[in-house]
């Protein structure tokens, strides 16, 4: 008889990626002209199946995104539940980006992690035009709402679902039946999220065994403190600022809800994308920490979106970085603009892996920094990539907490109990057979 009790999901999840960590590693010191290895193993199994688990994450985000906001919206008693909602979530994801980047430049202006760097290294960077706010508010309204579907835009999805749901609402009996299969539609997509994470475990380790063989670790040494700096601002700003920000709006216990985040935030290193990591933050929002689906299903998208913490800290680092490498002085001027600039590049910034660095472009050019400076940074960005993803998703669920107890759509027991979400987390495929 087996008595021993099965290891929880994240415990796969870490085993999964310390193994694929490891696994990488070996190959890159034992392996690393060996062509069986390298065309069957990282660019054969490896690199596939890290391939089809993000591709299967993401296949879940716009079907999730949409019907989860449709069944928010259409259960809101009244649009000004809607607009305060809107406001506060707004207004939060906003503030704290400001006091990210805050923290940023004065770390950077304490740390000097740019001083003697050697520029030798430079390259040429190309940039790519950064689309104005006005472009930016624009193009968050869809022409056309499939258009909007098949192309994975998650602004105007949200956009659309909105207006959706409250017309929904707003069409009494016709509307409760479609509201009634929305919501059923939503318990079946959850139950696909909960598949998806059963296979995670093997395709964290895919992913990780692939990065970790062609990673640059060398690349850091070079920019040893430029990491070091960016790192700890990232993991100060996830601990204590979000940590300070929950107790002093919600009164909740930071460490119960850093330990409920472990999930998600593998999820978000792992991938390096908020956007793939939308049904993962999403489940640990609602089934976890107690978060109802009326403000989580509005938030955890949005906020995977347009708020990222951990990208503007990347940028004000960097930018601190670039200035004092290149020997250029940045008056207080700039570096409000600095605030106002990657408060919004971050808005703008698409939550996949890399892109906050072409969004840097538009900050360095606010601040007439040349853009070579990108080139300089970019050997290590992946593994930062892969923090500052997880403390952009952290920012998200932290103000899903506050917004949803301020609204009155929070079960605290839910998230005192240690074990809540589990039930959730169990599929029984006997139907499937
Ligand atoms: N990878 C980040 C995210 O998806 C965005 C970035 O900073 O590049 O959240």
């Amino acid at each position: 008889m087996n008595t021993k009790k099965p290891m929880s999901l994240t415990g796969r999840v870490i085993l999964g990626m310390v193994a694929g960590i490891l696994t990488g590693f070996v190959i890159r010191t034992l392996f690393a002209d060996n062509g069986f290895v390298d065309n069957y193993l990282v660019h054969g199994l490896f690199e596939v199946g890290g391939k089809i688990f993000i591709a299967s994450l993401k296949m879940l985000v716009v079907p999730l995104v949409f019907v989860s906001l449709v069944c928010g919206t259409s259960s809101l008693k009244d649009l000004s539940t809607l607009g305060r909602m809107g406001g506060k979530t707004l207004g939060l994801y906003v503030g704290t980006t400001a006091v990210a980047i805050t923290l940023a430049l004065t770390m950077g202006t304490i740390f000097q992690p740019g001083a003697g760097a050697d520029l030798a290294a430079a390259t040429t960077f190309a940039s790519t035009e950064a689309p104005s706010l006005g472009q930016v508010i624009v193009n968050m309204f869809p022409t056309n709402p499939i258009n909007a579907m098949a192309q994975g835009n998650t602004l105007q999805i949200i956009v659309f679902a909105i207006l959706f749901g409250i017309a929904i609402s707003a069409a009494g009996k016709p509307g409760e039946r479609i509201a009634a299969v929305f919501a059923d539609l939503n318990e079946v997509i959850m139950k696909l999220v909960a598949l998806l994470m059963h296979i995670a475990p093997y395709g964290v380790f895919f992913l990780m065994a692939k990065l970790f063989t062609g990673l640059g670790i060398e690349a850091i040494f070079n920019l040893a403190a430029y990491f070091a700096v960016l790192a700890g601002t990232l993991l100060i700003h996830g601990f204590v600022t979000y940590g300070l920000m929950l107790k002093g709006f919600t009164g909740l216990n930071p460490f119960t809800f850093f330990k409920k985040m472990e999930d998600a935030v593998m999820f978000a290193f792992s991938t390096a994308s908020s956007n793939a990591t939308i049904p993962v933050t999403m489940e640990t929002a609602k089934n976890r920490m107690g978060v109802d689906n009326k403000v989580a299903s509005f938030t955890v998208p949005l906020g995977a979106t347009i708020n990222m913490d951990g990208t503007a800290i990347m940028q004000g680092v960097a930018t601190v970085f670039i200035a004092q490498a290149f020997n250029v002085d940045l008056s207080m001027t700039d570096y409000l603009t600095v605030i106002l600039t990657a408060t919004l590049a971050s808005i703008g910034t698409a939550g996949v892996p890399g892109v906050g660095l072409i969004m840097l472009a538009m900050v360095l050019n606010q601040v007439g920094l040349p853009l070579e400076g990108i080139a300089l940074i970019m050997g290590v960005d992946r593994l930062l990539d892969m923090i500052r993803t997880a403390v952009n998703i952290t920012g998200d669920s932290v103000v899903t907490i506050i917004v949803g107890k301020s609204e009155g759509a929070f079960d605290q027991t839910r998230f005192e109990d240690p074990k809540a979400g589990e039930k959730e987390e169990k599929v029984h495929l006997s139907h499937a057979q």
